[in-house]
């Protein structure tokens, strides 16, 4: 038995809630975090057959890729799919948990297990997010600034791309007063102090904020901790939508559309032209990922291989790029496996399995 809290809590050091776009509506859209489950069962889309399926097998909690409520709902009587499908959830007393974008725009979600499917190296994030960063400067003692530095960088500070552990360190003089109420750690009441302390500058990203601030107030001897907090313009190099890399031996167009029918198991791509030359370097992203399409052709990708990609967007290829159309559900169907294996790794004794309910809505003929 475990607490779906539990489950969240350790979810969402993966995939932080903070990383989804504005219209999603990832989290707990079903249940309560404080029940305990024997069981989850993973899928990409929930449907009814899907909350049957999970109270069969015991599950108490569903983790679904995709949210059932994306809009505001004003009745539950069942005239909807998504009216039915949280009906019949919350009378089976199963909770929905759902890793929508935030999960697209971690570094080691659903692109990168795909980049990896089709054999590609040298990943990097196709739309690195921006605004998330920010910059934390404090001052500490000399003789304590190793214990402070570490304190803040194990709370998620100083991440720098493969880096981690960097800040900024100068030394300094720092000046108090200490007033009669006041228990200071060195210097006396009512007496101006100087102290040799160390400037520490490091980054992090917002959603850790409480953790870093916590870590820096509990390392810190002073009982007045003076700290400044910066926003940042920077990029946030491990978050971010779709993803690029490069094929070990450049191939020829059409070798490496059938390199993505035989991985993603389907019949037929929709693509704009061929260019008639060799494919290196691949930018992908799992569902709907026409928005990259400029992002792609910027950073010089030879195939953008995506899903939901209009009829006019096909277009916007102008001879520079490939662009693929190789379906929704086919591009993000390693999501389920990913989840299971991060789940199983922290979770080894507790049940996960993967859906076996069909849910893609669409067929080919
Ligand atoms: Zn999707």
């Amino acid at each position: 038995m475990k607490k779906i809290k539990e489950l969240i809590s350790t979810l969402e050091v993966f995939a932080p809630l903070a990383l989804q776009e504005d219209y999603d509506n990832a989290g707990l859209s079903v249940g309560d975090a404080e029940n305990e489950i024997q069981g989850c069962l993973i899928c990409l889309d929930v449907n009814e057959d899907v909350i049957e399926e999970a109270a069969r097998k015991n599950c108490g909690l569903i983790l679904s890729h995709h949210p059932v409520i994306f809009k505001g709902i004003k009745k539950l009587t069942g005239h909807s799919m998504t009216e039915r499908i949280i009906a019949t959830a919350i009378r089976k007393d199963i909770a929905i948990y759902s890793m929508h974008t935030n999960l697209d725009n971690t570094d080691e979600g659903v692109n990168r297990i795909l980049c990896e499917k089709f054999g590609l190296e040298n990943l990097s994030i196709l739309r690195k997010t921006t605004g998330i960063l920010k910059k934390l400067v404090t001052f500490c003692p000399v003789e304590h600034a190793d214990k402070v530095r570490l304190a803040i960088f194990n709370a998620g500070a100083g991440h720098i791309g493969e880096y981690d552990q960097c800040s900024f360190n100068a030394e300094g003089q720092g000046s108090f007063r200490a007033g009669d109420r006041a228990n200071p750690f060195v210097g006396n009441v009512g007496e101006m102090h100087f102290e040799k302390e160390t400037r520490i500058e490091t980054i992090y990203p917002a959603y850790l904020q409480k953790s870093v601030i916590r870590a820096l107030l509990e390392s810190h001897p002073y009982e007045e901790v003076a700290y400044d907090i910066y926003p940042l313009e920077n990029e946030f190099k491990q978050a971010g939508a779709g993803m690029m890399g490069e094929l070990k031996e450049a191939m020829a167009e059409t070798d490496f559309l059938q390199l993505i029918k035989k991985t993603l198991n389907i019949p037929v791509i929709r693509h704009s032209a061929l260019l008639g030359k060799k494919v290196k370097k691949v930018a992908v992203c799992g569902g709907s990922g026409s928005f990259l399409i400029p992002d792609a052709i910027r950073h010089n990708a030879d195939i953008f291989v995506s899903a939901d990609i209009k009829y006019h967007q096909f277009f916007d290829a102008e001879g520079k790029i490939v662009i693929a159309d190789a379906g929704h559900f086919e591009t993000e169907q390693f999501t389920c496996i990913l989840l299971e294996g991060y789940l199983k790794k922290k979770f080894p004794n507790f049940a996960v399995q993967i859906s076996e309910t069909p849910v893609n809505p669409v067929k080919y003929f």
